[in-house]
């Protein structure tokens, strides 16, 4: 038989299937052996300063190697999206939930199921079906001059757009996601009419046009440009560090009602993720008492678990009320927030 060109063939076939499913077990992950610890693969639109110190700290308790890559937010879900099945990605993590819902909408996570995540994460800091999770959060708000604006007239966000403030108001550009998430917050409570008069009254009262930065924003009312403007606070804590004696501070608005504007930096895992039970567990790690309060700090922010504290430096700014709204809006409405703004001239 072993003449017999049929006999030949169907051997090689069997050599060849051989090859070929041992080529697939080497492919596989290392899931079996005691030893053998995942890599997860994270994208990160968080600077690496801001990630590492954590994802060292992880892999030495835990052993698991994180590999990342750091982009900014667009171009790491428009790679995810082209990649598909593809990608290397476990897990995305960025800021904003108008960037995170971006990444839902485009069907690029999973939702997870999972005790941890659910009980240390307060609800409306996470996507309605738990496929991303906020893990820090940001208050967007007033900051102002300490020389040329009192504390006493300051009350909302509406109240920026009161002519009182006419030729004194500086603003960052409407082209930033935080913008947006802010105008879609505000969109969804006070309804689509009221919160376009107020951009055009903030519009009308603008000194100069909208700044590329936070940053840039308040340099031009320390530097008497203007006299407010609204900022998210790891921005003021950082000219702060670099500055003690900085003539600028911050005001808490809305705490009557709705209270400040807050957001979050958050993450979630992959539709595609080869390493997904080692994703969720990192991201089960991140949301814990060992890592939120280092992840919250490294970035002057504020943890999403609420059982643990802020830093020093961040408490000293002193506590206020926070809208409880669910972060998701700021996606749902974020396109209805920039034709809004385009309509009152924000721009
Ligand atoms: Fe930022």
């Amino acid at each position: 038989m072993i003449g017999n060109p049929l006999g030949r063939i169907a051997r090689s076939l069997l050599i060849l299937v051989s090859v070929l499913s041992l080529i697939a077990c080497e492919g596989q992950a290392p899931s079996s052996g005691e030893d053998a610890k995942p890599t997860v693969t994270v994208y990160s639109s968080r600077k690496e300063h801001l990630v590492k110190p954590l994802f060292d700290r992880y892999t030495a308790k835990t052993g698991v190697e994180i590999r990342y890559i750091t982009d900014s937010a667009g171009p790491l879900i428009a790679r995810l999206a082209a990649e598909g099945s593809n990608t290397p990605a476990d897990v995305l993590m960025t800021v904003d939930a108008g960037n995170l819902w971006q990444a839902t909408e485009q069907n690029l996570l999973r939702p997870l199921t999972s005790q941890t995540l659910n009980s240390n994460i307060p609800e409306h800091l996470r996507s309605a079906n738990n496929d991303w999770f906020g893990l820090s959060i940001r208050a967007r708000t007033i900051v102002y001059a300490t020389d040329r604006v009192q504390a006493s007239e300051l009350s909302t966000y509406e109240n920026l757009a009161d002519p009182a403030w006419l030729g004194r108001l500086c603003l960052r550009t409407s082209k930033k996601v935080y913008n947006q998430s802010l105008v879609a917050t505000m969109i969804s409570t006070l309804g689509e009419a009221d919160a376009e008069s107020v951009v055009s009254g903030w519009v009308a009262n603008f000194s100069t046009d909208p700044f590329s930065s936070d940053t840039t924003m308040m340099e031009a009312i320390e530097a008497g440009q203007c006299d407010l403007g609204i900022a998210n606070t790891y921005y003021f804590g950082r000219m702060k560090k670099a500055d003690p004696n900085l003539k600028l501070a911050l005001f808490w608005p809305n705490q009557n009602d709705r209270g400040v504007h807050i957001n979050i930096s958050g993450a979630g895992v992959t539709k595609h993720a080869k390493q997904a039970q080692a994703a969720q567990e990192l991201l089960e790690w991140l949301s814990g008492p060992e890592a939120q309060g280092q992840l919250a700090e490294l970035n002057q922010e504020y943890p999403a678990n609420p059982l643990i504290k802020p830093s020093a430096t961040v408490q000293a700014w002193g506590e206020f009320k926070a809208d409880d709204i669910n972060v998701e809006v700021a996606g749902r409405l974020q396109a209805a927030a920039v034709r809004l703004m385009d309509r009152a001239d924000y721009r």
